[in-house]
Protein backbone atom coordinates (compact mmCIF):
# COMPACT_ATOMS: atom_id res chain seq x y z
CA UNK A 1 0.00 0.00 0.00
CA UNK A 2 1.71 3.49 -0.56
CA UNK A 3 -0.05 6.94 0.18
CA UNK A 4 1.36 10.28 -0.54
CA UNK A 5 1.80 13.38 1.35
CA UNK A 6 3.48 16.89 1.12
CA UNK A 7 5.14 16.33 4.69
CA UNK A 8 6.13 13.06 6.32
CA UNK A 9 6.82 13.58 9.83
CA UNK A 10 8.82 10.73 12.02
CA UNK A 11 8.28 11.22 16.14
CA UNK A 12 5.52 13.06 18.26
CA UNK A 13 7.55 15.03 20.41
CA UNK A 14 8.06 18.81 20.26
CA UNK A 15 10.51 18.17 17.13
CA UNK A 16 7.64 16.57 15.26
CA UNK A 17 4.64 17.89 16.86
CA UNK A 18 6.24 21.38 15.98
CA UNK A 19 7.00 20.83 13.01
CA UNK A 20 3.72 19.44 12.07
CA UNK A 21 1.64 22.37 13.49
CA UNK A 22 3.62 24.69 11.02
CA UNK A 23 3.86 22.68 8.15
CA UNK A 24 0.38 21.99 8.10
CA UNK A 25 -0.24 25.57 6.47
CA UNK A 26 1.59 24.45 3.57
CA UNK A 27 0.46 21.18 2.63
CA UNK A 28 -1.08 17.84 3.63
CA UNK A 29 0.83 16.18 6.76
CA UNK A 30 0.97 12.83 8.10
CA UNK A 31 3.01 11.99 11.57
CA UNK A 32 4.04 8.41 12.26
CA UNK A 33 4.92 7.46 15.72
CA UNK A 34 5.99 4.02 17.06
CA UNK A 35 4.24 4.41 20.27
CA UNK A 36 1.46 6.60 21.43
CA UNK A 37 1.65 10.14 21.02
CA UNK A 38 2.84 11.77 24.15
CA UNK A 39 5.51 8.44 24.21
CA UNK A 40 8.82 10.45 23.88
CA UNK A 41 11.74 12.26 25.58
CA UNK A 42 9.99 15.26 25.77
CA UNK A 43 7.20 14.69 28.66
CA UNK A 44 10.14 13.82 31.02
CA UNK A 45 11.98 17.30 30.19
CA UNK A 46 12.04 18.60 33.57
CA UNK A 47 14.56 21.54 34.16
CA UNK A 48 12.90 24.27 30.97
CA UNK A 49 14.08 25.58 28.18
CA UNK A 50 16.81 28.60 27.64
CA UNK A 51 16.48 31.72 26.07
CA UNK A 52 17.55 34.79 26.84
CA UNK A 53 14.95 36.92 27.55
CA UNK A 54 15.45 38.41 31.27
CA UNK A 55 16.55 41.69 31.88
CA UNK A 56 20.35 42.52 31.50
CA UNK A 57 20.51 39.19 29.28
CA UNK A 58 21.07 38.98 25.59
CA UNK A 59 21.78 36.48 22.79
CA UNK A 60 25.23 37.31 22.24
CA UNK A 61 25.82 35.96 26.76
CA UNK A 62 23.67 32.85 25.61
CA UNK A 63 26.14 32.07 22.59
CA UNK A 64 28.85 32.54 25.05
CA UNK A 65 27.44 30.37 27.62
CA UNK A 66 26.73 27.41 24.80
CA UNK A 67 30.10 28.33 22.76
CA UNK A 68 32.12 27.55 26.43
CA UNK A 69 29.90 24.64 27.48
CA UNK A 70 30.75 22.86 24.14
CA UNK A 71 34.41 22.35 24.91
CA UNK A 72 35.73 23.93 21.19
CA UNK A 73 33.25 21.85 18.80
CA UNK A 74 30.01 24.28 18.76
CA UNK A 75 29.41 25.36 15.13
CA UNK A 76 29.05 29.08 16.01
CA UNK A 77 26.99 29.76 13.08
CA UNK A 78 24.61 27.38 14.28
CA UNK A 79 24.41 28.46 17.93
CA UNK A 80 24.40 32.08 16.56
CA UNK A 81 21.00 31.04 15.38
CA UNK A 82 19.83 29.14 18.51
CA UNK A 83 19.96 31.82 20.64
CA UNK A 84 19.62 35.08 18.15
CA UNK A 85 15.86 32.88 17.55
CA UNK A 86 15.05 31.43 20.84
CA UNK A 87 12.87 34.32 22.18
CA UNK A 88 10.99 34.23 19.08
CA UNK A 89 10.02 30.70 19.10
CA UNK A 90 9.30 30.93 23.32
CA UNK A 91 6.57 33.83 21.79
CA UNK A 92 5.31 30.86 19.80
CA UNK A 93 5.42 28.27 22.49
CA UNK A 94 3.60 30.81 24.54
CA UNK A 95 0.55 31.37 21.55
CA UNK A 96 0.32 27.94 21.20
CA UNK A 97 -0.52 27.69 24.94
CA UNK A 98 2.31 26.37 27.34
CA UNK A 99 1.85 27.51 30.78
CA UNK A 100 5.38 29.04 31.50
CA UNK A 101 5.44 30.02 34.78
CA UNK A 102 5.51 33.24 35.92
CA UNK A 103 5.97 35.55 39.28
CA UNK A 104 4.57 38.72 39.88
CA UNK A 105 3.32 38.88 36.17
CA UNK A 106 6.89 38.30 35.18
CA UNK A 107 8.66 35.08 33.43
CA UNK A 108 9.61 32.98 36.04
CA UNK A 109 13.82 32.14 35.37
CA UNK A 110 15.85 29.59 37.03
CA UNK A 111 19.52 28.89 36.77
CA UNK A 112 20.97 25.94 35.82
CA UNK A 113 24.81 24.68 35.12
CA UNK A 114 26.89 26.81 33.51
CA UNK A 115 24.68 29.34 32.55
CA UNK A 116 25.95 32.52 33.62
CA UNK A 117 22.70 33.78 34.25
CA UNK A 118 18.86 32.59 35.15
CA UNK A 119 17.67 32.59 31.70
CA UNK A 120 15.22 28.77 31.97
CA UNK A 121 11.87 29.14 31.71
CA UNK A 122 9.63 26.22 33.04
CA UNK A 123 6.09 25.27 33.57
CA UNK A 124 4.95 23.55 36.25
CA UNK A 125 7.52 23.98 38.27
CA UNK A 126 9.55 20.97 36.95
CA UNK A 127 6.91 19.43 34.93
CA UNK A 128 7.84 21.42 31.59
CA UNK A 129 8.56 18.81 29.09
CA UNK A 130 5.05 17.30 29.70
CA UNK A 131 3.35 21.04 29.25
CA UNK A 132 4.70 20.97 26.25
CA UNK A 133 3.92 17.68 24.95
CA UNK A 134 0.22 18.26 25.70
CA UNK A 135 0.17 21.48 24.66
CA UNK A 136 1.15 20.54 20.81
CA UNK A 137 -0.43 17.63 21.11
CA UNK A 138 -4.01 19.17 21.68
CA UNK A 139 -3.18 21.49 19.10
CA UNK A 140 -2.56 19.23 16.81
CA UNK A 141 -5.16 17.44 17.55
CA UNK A 142 -7.66 20.85 17.10
CA UNK A 143 -5.86 21.07 13.98
CA UNK A 144 -6.74 18.03 12.26
CA UNK A 145 -3.47 16.57 11.67
CA UNK A 146 -3.13 13.05 11.60
CA UNK A 147 -0.85 11.22 14.07
CA UNK A 148 -0.45 7.28 12.98
CA UNK A 149 0.19 5.73 16.40
CA UNK A 150 2.15 2.73 16.81
CA UNK A 151 3.72 2.53 13.50
CA UNK A 152 7.02 2.38 13.15
CA UNK A 153 9.41 3.87 10.32
CA UNK A 154 12.03 1.06 9.43
CA UNK A 155 13.83 2.57 6.05
CA UNK A 156 14.26 5.61 4.14
CA UNK A 157 13.45 5.04 -0.03
CA UNK A 158 15.85 6.91 -1.82
CA UNK A 159 16.40 7.98 -5.61
CA UNK A 160 19.81 7.46 -6.75
CA UNK A 161 21.23 10.51 -8.51
CA UNK A 162 21.28 10.26 -12.01
CA UNK A 163 25.15 10.05 -14.16
CA UNK A 164 23.80 14.10 -15.29
CA UNK A 165 22.91 14.44 -11.39
CA UNK A 166 26.14 13.19 -9.80
CA UNK A 167 28.22 16.05 -12.81
CA UNK A 168 26.60 19.08 -11.23
CA UNK A 169 27.21 17.23 -7.56
CA UNK A 170 23.56 16.18 -6.19
CA UNK A 171 23.56 13.30 -4.80
CA UNK A 172 20.60 10.56 -3.37
CA UNK A 173 17.38 12.03 -3.25
CA UNK A 174 14.79 11.19 -0.62
CA UNK A 175 11.45 9.59 -2.42
CA UNK A 176 9.78 7.55 0.78
CA UNK A 177 9.66 5.61 3.71
CA UNK A 178 8.51 2.00 4.23
CA UNK A 179 7.17 1.72 8.10
CA UNK A 180 5.36 -1.26 10.31
CA UNK A 181 2.39 -0.54 11.45
CA UNK A 182 2.97 -2.47 14.79
CA UNK A 183 -0.71 -3.47 15.72
CA UNK A 184 -1.67 -5.33 12.60
CA UNK A 185 1.86 -6.15 11.00
CA UNK A 186 0.93 -4.24 8.01
CA UNK A 187 4.04 -2.63 6.21
CA UNK A 188 3.06 0.41 4.00
CA UNK A 189 5.23 2.79 1.61
CA UNK A 190 4.86 6.31 2.21
CA UNK A 191 5.88 9.10 -0.47
CA UNK A 192 6.28 12.51 0.17
CA UNK A 193 8.36 15.88 -1.05
CA UNK A 194 10.08 16.64 2.40
CA UNK A 195 10.51 13.51 4.76
CA UNK A 196 11.59 14.78 8.41
CA UNK A 197 13.70 12.56 10.97
CA UNK A 198 12.20 13.97 14.29
CA UNK A 199 12.84 10.33 16.16
CA UNK A 200 14.45 11.88 19.18
CA UNK A 201 18.10 10.42 20.81
CA UNK A 202 19.73 6.81 21.89
CA UNK A 203 19.71 6.84 25.42
CA UNK A 204 18.58 2.80 25.10
CA UNK A 205 22.11 1.97 24.34
CA UNK A 206 22.84 1.78 27.84
CA UNK A 207 21.91 0.00 31.13
CA UNK A 208 21.34 2.67 32.99
CA UNK A 209 19.47 5.95 31.37
CA UNK A 210 16.79 8.91 31.90
CA UNK A 211 15.79 8.22 28.58
CA UNK A 212 12.28 6.55 27.58
CA UNK A 213 11.70 3.24 25.97
CA UNK A 214 11.59 4.88 22.57
CA UNK A 215 14.97 6.19 22.51
CA UNK A 216 16.53 3.76 20.35
CA UNK A 217 18.10 5.70 17.92
CA UNK A 218 16.20 4.65 14.76
CA UNK A 219 15.97 7.93 12.91
CA UNK A 220 19.94 7.95 13.16
CA UNK A 221 20.33 4.65 11.90
CA UNK A 222 17.89 4.46 8.96
CA UNK A 223 19.68 7.55 7.67
CA UNK A 224 22.71 5.97 8.02
CA UNK A 225 21.50 3.03 6.26
CA UNK A 226 20.01 5.53 3.53
CA UNK A 227 23.61 7.25 3.21
CA UNK A 228 23.34 10.50 5.17
CA UNK A 229 26.48 11.62 7.27
CA UNK A 230 26.11 11.14 10.84
CA UNK A 231 28.24 13.31 13.02
CA UNK A 232 29.56 13.30 16.81
CA UNK A 233 28.51 10.06 17.97
CA UNK A 234 31.18 9.77 20.27
CA UNK A 235 29.71 12.63 22.77
CA UNK A 236 26.74 11.06 24.97
CA UNK A 237 25.90 13.48 27.73
CA UNK A 238 25.90 11.11 31.15
CA UNK A 239 23.81 13.00 33.59
CA UNK A 240 25.32 13.32 37.11
CA UNK A 241 21.77 12.88 39.23
CA UNK A 242 19.55 10.29 38.33
CA UNK A 243 17.61 8.57 41.14
CA UNK A 244 19.39 5.15 42.55
CA UNK A 245 16.74 3.24 43.88
CA UNK A 246 17.02 -0.35 43.80
CA UNK A 247 14.58 -1.79 41.53
CA UNK A 248 13.17 1.80 40.61
CA UNK A 249 14.04 3.52 37.15
CA UNK A 250 16.61 5.87 37.39
CA UNK A 251 14.54 9.12 37.53
CA UNK A 252 15.96 12.24 36.69
CA UNK A 253 16.71 14.69 39.75
CA UNK A 254 16.93 17.91 37.83
CA UNK A 255 20.44 20.04 37.70
CA UNK A 256 17.80 22.63 38.67
CA UNK A 257 17.74 21.21 41.83
CA UNK A 258 21.68 22.02 42.55
CA UNK A 259 20.35 25.36 41.04
CA UNK A 260 18.03 26.18 43.92
CA UNK A 261 21.58 25.12 46.29
CA UNK A 262 21.24 21.40 46.08
CA UNK A 263 24.67 19.92 47.69
CA UNK A 264 26.26 17.04 47.02
CA UNK A 265 27.57 14.65 49.20
CA UNK A 266 28.94 11.12 49.20
CA UNK A 267 28.17 7.68 51.51
CA UNK A 268 29.95 8.63 54.05
CA UNK A 269 27.83 12.50 54.29
CA UNK A 270 31.08 14.70 52.92
CA UNK A 271 30.57 17.48 50.13
CA UNK A 272 33.60 16.43 47.61
CA UNK A 273 32.67 18.90 44.42
CA UNK A 274 34.98 21.92 45.60
CA UNK A 275 38.00 19.57 45.35
CA UNK A 276 36.60 19.38 41.60
CA UNK A 277 36.13 22.52 39.85
CA UNK A 278 35.95 26.11 41.10
CA UNK A 279 32.04 26.11 40.51
CA UNK A 280 31.20 22.90 42.42
CA UNK A 281 28.17 21.56 42.17
CA UNK A 282 26.99 24.13 39.63
CA UNK A 283 29.83 22.41 37.05
CA UNK A 284 29.52 21.24 33.93
CA UNK A 285 27.79 17.92 34.01
CA UNK A 286 30.85 15.67 32.58
CA UNK A 287 32.69 16.94 35.45
CA UNK A 288 30.45 16.80 37.72
CA UNK A 289 29.23 12.81 36.12
CA UNK A 290 33.13 11.75 36.87
CA UNK A 291 33.82 13.08 39.71
CA UNK A 292 30.32 11.15 41.37
CA UNK A 293 31.66 8.15 39.54
CA UNK A 294 35.04 8.65 41.44
CA UNK A 295 33.68 8.91 44.83
CA UNK A 296 31.68 6.15 44.48
CA UNK A 297 34.71 4.54 43.67
CA UNK A 298 36.87 5.79 46.68
CA UNK A 299 33.76 4.86 48.60
CA UNK A 300 32.85 1.57 47.30
CA UNK A 301 29.54 2.76 47.04
CA UNK A 302 26.91 2.31 43.90
CA UNK A 303 25.83 5.48 44.68
CA UNK A 304 26.27 9.30 46.21
CA UNK A 305 23.80 11.98 47.90
CA UNK A 306 22.09 14.98 46.73
CA UNK A 307 20.95 16.93 49.85
CA UNK A 308 18.04 19.27 49.75
CA UNK A 309 17.15 18.59 53.36
CA UNK A 310 18.76 22.35 54.48
CA UNK A 311 15.83 24.08 51.69
CA UNK A 312 12.78 25.73 52.70
CA UNK A 313 10.56 22.51 52.07
CA UNK A 314 7.54 24.72 50.71
CA UNK A 315 10.17 25.87 48.20
CA UNK A 316 11.17 22.45 47.35
CA UNK A 317 7.82 21.04 46.79
CA UNK A 318 6.65 23.89 44.71
CA UNK A 319 9.72 24.09 42.75
CA UNK A 320 9.98 20.62 42.35
CA UNK A 321 6.72 18.79 42.17
CA UNK A 322 7.40 16.64 39.66
CA UNK A 323 10.66 15.18 41.46
CA UNK A 324 8.87 15.45 44.96
CA UNK A 325 6.03 13.29 44.01
CA UNK A 326 7.98 10.55 42.10
CA UNK A 327 10.43 10.13 45.05
CA UNK A 328 7.63 9.96 47.77
CA UNK A 329 5.46 7.43 45.77
CA UNK A 330 9.00 5.16 46.34
CA UNK A 331 9.30 6.00 50.23
CA UNK A 332 11.67 8.76 50.08
CA UNK A 333 10.73 12.20 51.79
CA UNK A 334 13.14 14.38 50.12
CA UNK A 335 12.84 17.49 52.09
CA UNK A 336 14.46 14.68 55.23
CA UNK A 337 16.52 12.64 53.41
CA UNK A 338 19.24 13.25 50.97
CA UNK A 339 18.66 11.49 47.53
CA UNK A 340 20.67 8.40 46.38
CA UNK A 341 21.95 9.60 43.25
CA UNK A 342 24.11 7.92 40.46
CA UNK A 343 24.87 8.98 36.41
CA UNK A 344 22.71 7.78 34.05
CA UNK A 345 23.17 8.08 30.12
CA UNK A 346 20.97 11.41 29.05
CA UNK A 347 21.21 13.00 25.67
CA UNK A 348 22.74 11.81 22.21
CA UNK A 349 24.61 14.95 20.75
CA UNK A 350 25.96 13.52 17.67
CA UNK A 351 23.05 12.43 15.08
CA UNK A 352 22.18 13.08 11.35
CA UNK A 353 24.47 15.90 10.51
CA UNK A 354 22.39 19.23 9.33
CA UNK A 355 23.17 22.62 7.81
CA UNK A 356 21.71 25.42 9.89
CA UNK A 357 18.15 24.46 7.90
CA UNK A 358 17.92 21.27 9.08
CA UNK A 359 18.97 19.94 5.76
CA UNK A 360 21.02 16.63 5.49
CA UNK A 361 23.46 15.61 3.11
CA UNK A 362 20.42 13.54 1.32
CA UNK A 363 18.03 15.71 -0.08
CA UNK A 364 14.41 16.32 0.88
CA UNK A 365 15.69 14.59 4.29
CA UNK A 366 15.73 16.99 7.15
CA UNK A 367 16.30 16.07 10.44
CA UNK A 368 15.16 18.18 13.56
CA UNK A 369 15.60 17.75 17.53
CA UNK A 370 17.79 15.26 19.38
CA UNK A 371 18.30 13.05 16.39
CA UNK A 372 19.68 15.62 14.49
CA UNK A 373 23.74 16.86 15.21
CA UNK A 374 23.46 20.38 14.45
CA UNK A 375 26.78 21.29 16.08
CA UNK A 376 25.09 23.86 18.55
CA UNK A 377 26.16 21.43 21.60
CA UNK A 378 29.53 20.83 20.58
CA UNK A 379 31.32 18.27 22.76
CA UNK A 380 28.85 19.09 25.61
CA UNK A 381 25.22 20.33 26.06
CA UNK A 382 24.90 23.59 27.67
CA UNK A 383 21.36 22.69 30.42
CA UNK A 384 17.99 23.42 28.64
CA UNK A 385 19.40 24.52 24.92
CA UNK A 386 17.97 20.99 23.67
CA UNK A 387 13.98 21.61 23.94
CA UNK A 388 15.28 25.34 22.42
CA UNK A 389 17.39 23.67 20.01
CA UNK A 390 13.97 21.43 18.56
CA UNK A 391 11.72 24.46 18.23
CA UNK A 392 14.26 26.90 16.42
CA UNK A 393 15.44 24.17 13.45
CA UNK A 394 12.41 22.64 13.27
CA UNK A 395 10.47 25.83 12.56
CA UNK A 396 13.85 26.51 10.03
CA UNK A 397 13.32 23.14 8.03
CA UNK A 398 9.73 23.94 7.48
CA UNK A 399 11.16 27.26 6.34
CA UNK A 400 13.41 26.00 3.85
CA UNK A 401 10.86 23.10 2.38
CA UNK A 402 8.96 26.35 1.17
CA UNK A 403 11.58 28.95 0.16
CA UNK A 404 13.96 26.22 -1.25
CA UNK A 405 13.08 22.63 -1.58
CA UNK A 406 15.10 19.79 -2.24
CA UNK A 407 18.17 21.01 -0.96
CA UNK A 408 21.04 18.94 1.12
CA UNK A 409 23.50 20.02 3.25
CA UNK A 410 27.24 20.21 1.36
CA UNK A 411 28.78 16.73 2.01
CA UNK A 412 31.94 16.38 4.31
CA UNK A 413 34.55 15.55 1.87
CA UNK A 414 36.70 13.57 4.55
CA UNK A 415 33.60 11.45 5.64
CA UNK A 416 34.78 8.22 7.16
CA UNK A 417 32.01 4.61 7.36
CA UNK A 418 31.98 2.27 9.55
CA UNK A 419 34.93 -0.77 9.30
CA UNK A 420 33.54 -3.66 8.11
CA UNK A 421 34.08 -6.65 10.48
CA UNK A 422 37.41 -6.75 11.30
CA UNK A 423 39.07 -10.14 10.30
CA UNK A 424 40.45 -10.71 14.03
CA UNK A 425 36.62 -10.08 15.64
CA UNK A 426 35.70 -12.95 17.45
CA UNK A 427 32.86 -15.11 15.68
CA UNK A 428 29.38 -15.21 16.81
CA UNK A 429 29.59 -17.94 18.48
CA UNK A 430 32.44 -16.66 20.83
CA UNK A 431 29.95 -13.41 22.10
CA UNK A 432 27.11 -13.49 24.08
CA UNK A 433 24.05 -14.10 22.33
CA UNK A 434 22.66 -10.17 21.06
CA UNK A 435 19.43 -9.35 23.25
CA UNK A 436 18.95 -4.94 24.19
CA UNK A 437 20.15 -6.43 27.59
CA UNK A 438 23.53 -7.55 26.72
CA UNK A 439 24.22 -4.71 24.18
CA UNK A 440 23.03 -2.00 27.14
CA UNK A 441 25.35 -3.44 29.53
CA UNK A 442 28.42 -3.70 27.20
CA UNK A 443 27.86 -0.34 26.39
CA UNK A 444 27.73 1.09 29.52
CA UNK A 445 30.58 -1.02 30.81
CA UNK A 446 32.92 -0.11 28.08
CA UNK A 447 31.45 2.85 26.27
CA UNK A 448 30.17 4.86 29.16
CA UNK A 449 31.42 7.69 31.90
CA UNK A 450 34.94 6.64 31.29
CA UNK A 451 36.79 4.93 28.07
CA UNK A 452 39.87 3.58 27.07
CA UNK A 453 41.77 1.80 24.11
CA UNK A 454 41.47 -1.44 25.62
CA UNK A 455 37.68 -1.27 26.61
CA UNK A 456 36.46 0.61 23.26
CA UNK A 457 38.62 -2.31 21.10
CA UNK A 458 36.87 -4.77 23.06
CA UNK A 459 33.28 -3.82 22.95
CA UNK A 460 34.16 -2.57 18.72
CA UNK A 461 35.19 -6.03 18.01
CA UNK A 462 31.98 -7.73 20.37
CA UNK A 463 29.13 -5.23 18.20
CA UNK A 464 31.08 -5.88 14.73
CA UNK A 465 30.20 -9.66 15.76
CA UNK A 466 26.56 -9.71 16.39
CA UNK A 467 26.21 -7.15 13.33
CA UNK A 468 27.97 -9.85 11.08
CA UNK A 469 24.64 -12.38 11.35
CA UNK A 470 22.60 -9.63 10.74
CA UNK A 471 18.69 -11.33 11.04
CA UNK A 472 16.05 -9.17 9.12
CA UNK A 473 14.11 -7.56 11.56
CA UNK A 474 10.07 -8.32 11.91
CA UNK A 475 8.77 -6.37 14.81
CA UNK A 476 9.24 -3.36 16.57
CA UNK A 477 11.78 -5.07 19.29
CA UNK A 478 13.52 -6.73 16.47
CA UNK A 479 13.78 -3.63 14.51
CA UNK A 480 15.10 -1.45 17.69
CA UNK A 481 17.91 -3.68 18.09
CA UNK A 482 18.96 -3.48 15.26
CA UNK A 483 18.64 0.71 15.15
CA UNK A 484 20.75 0.23 18.77
CA UNK A 485 23.07 -1.97 17.46
CA UNK A 486 24.09 0.75 14.67
CA UNK A 487 24.37 3.82 16.87
CA UNK A 488 26.27 1.58 19.13
CA UNK A 489 28.83 1.12 16.41
CA UNK A 490 28.71 4.59 15.74
CA UNK A 491 29.07 5.69 19.30
CA UNK A 492 31.81 2.89 20.05
CA UNK A 493 34.03 3.47 16.30
CA UNK A 494 33.59 7.19 16.96
CA UNK A 495 35.35 7.19 20.51
CA UNK A 496 38.06 4.53 19.64
CA UNK A 497 39.31 7.04 16.80
CA UNK A 498 39.29 10.11 18.86
CA UNK A 499 42.22 9.74 21.12
CA UNK A 500 41.56 13.11 23.51
CA UNK A 501 39.10 13.85 25.99
CA UNK A 502 36.98 16.69 25.08
CA UNK A 503 33.56 17.44 26.72
CA UNK A 504 31.68 14.07 27.33
CA UNK A 505 33.73 12.11 25.86
CA UNK A 506 37.02 11.06 28.44
CA UNK A 507 39.46 8.73 27.70
CA UNK A 508 41.26 7.63 30.78
CA UNK A 509 44.33 6.96 28.07
CA UNK A 510 44.45 10.43 26.44
CA UNK A 511 42.64 12.60 29.58
CA UNK A 512 43.73 16.11 27.69
CA UNK A 513 42.04 17.73 24.82
CA UNK A 514 44.25 17.61 21.83
CA UNK A 515 44.48 20.76 18.95
CA UNK A 516 44.67 18.36 16.45
CA UNK A 517 40.95 16.56 17.26
CA UNK A 518 39.85 20.14 17.38
CA UNK A 519 37.28 18.94 14.60
CA UNK A 520 34.25 16.51 13.96
CA UNK A 521 34.29 12.57 13.09
CA UNK A 522 31.25 12.27 10.18
CA UNK A 523 30.07 9.22 8.96
CA UNK A 524 28.90 8.16 6.02
CA UNK A 525 27.62 4.30 4.71
CA UNK A 526 30.69 3.32 2.20
CA UNK A 527 28.60 1.96 -0.90
CA UNK A 528 26.09 5.04 -0.42
CA UNK A 529 26.55 7.24 -3.53
C1 LIG B 1 14.43 12.90 31.80
C2 LIG B 1 14.82 13.96 30.82
C3 LIG B 1 14.83 15.29 31.20
C4 LIG B 1 15.19 16.28 30.29
N1 LIG B 1 15.15 17.58 30.67
C5 LIG B 1 15.42 18.55 29.76
C6 LIG B 1 15.28 19.91 30.09
O1 LIG B 1 14.90 20.27 31.18
N2 LIG B 1 15.59 20.84 29.13
C7 LIG B 1 16.01 20.48 27.87
O2 LIG B 1 16.27 21.37 27.04
N3 LIG B 1 16.12 19.19 27.54
C8 LIG B 1 15.83 18.22 28.43
N4 LIG B 1 15.94 16.91 28.07
C9 LIG B 1 16.23 16.59 26.67
C10 LIG B 1 14.99 16.86 25.83
O3 LIG B 1 13.86 16.44 26.54
C11 LIG B 1 15.04 16.11 24.51
O4 LIG B 1 16.27 16.35 23.86
C12 LIG B 1 13.91 16.56 23.60
O5 LIG B 1 12.68 16.42 24.25
C13 LIG B 1 13.94 15.75 22.33
O6 LIG B 1 12.79 16.04 21.59
P1 LIG B 1 12.56 15.28 20.21
O7 LIG B 1 11.25 15.74 19.69
O8 LIG B 1 13.75 15.44 19.37
O9 LIG B 1 12.53 13.72 20.62
P2 LIG B 1 11.50 12.92 21.55
O10 LIG B 1 10.73 13.81 22.42
O11 LIG B 1 12.26 11.83 22.20
O12 LIG B 1 10.50 12.29 20.49
C14 LIG B 1 10.93 11.30 19.57
C15 LIG B 1 9.70 10.71 18.91
O13 LIG B 1 10.07 9.87 17.82
C16 LIG B 1 9.34 8.65 17.90
N5 LIG B 1 10.11 7.64 17.17
C17 LIG B 1 11.38 7.24 17.40
N6 LIG B 1 11.74 6.34 16.48
C18 LIG B 1 10.69 6.16 15.65
C19 LIG B 1 10.45 5.35 14.52
N7 LIG B 1 11.37 4.52 14.02
N8 LIG B 1 9.23 5.41 13.91
C20 LIG B 1 8.27 6.22 14.40
N9 LIG B 1 8.44 7.02 15.49
C21 LIG B 1 9.64 6.98 16.09
C22 LIG B 1 9.20 8.43 19.39
O14 LIG B 1 8.19 7.48 19.66
C23 LIG B 1 8.85 9.85 19.83
O15 LIG B 1 7.51 10.14 19.57
C24 LIG B 1 15.58 15.92 28.98
C25 LIG B 1 15.58 14.57 28.60
C26 LIG B 1 15.20 13.60 29.50
C27 LIG B 1 15.21 12.16 29.06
Amino acid sequence: MTTTYDYLIIGSGIAGLYAAILARKHGSVLVLTKGSIDDCNTRWAQGGIAASVGPGDSPEKHLRDTIEAGAGLVDEEAARVLTAEASDRIGDLVSLGVPFDTVHGEVALATEGAHSTPRILHAGGDSTGAHIELTLASVARLEGITVLEHTIATEIVTKPASPLAREVGEGLGVRAIRALDTASGERTTYDCRALILATGGAGQMYLTTTNAEVATGDGIAIAYRAGAEIMDMEFVQFHPTALHLPGVQPFLISEAVRGEGGLLRDANGERFMAAYDERAELAPRDIVARAIRERMLATDSDHVLLDVTHLDPGLVTARFPQIYRFCADNGLDITRVPIPIAPAAHYTMGGVRTNTWGETSVAGLYAAGECACTGVHGANRLASNSLLETVVFACRVIQRTIDSPNGRAEPTPDAGSLRPVPSDAPGAGDVPPLTREALQSLMWRDVGIVRGRDSLTRAASVLAAWQSTPAAPTDRPSQELADLLTCSRLVTEAALAREESRGAHYRDDFPEPREDWRRHLVFRRKEAA
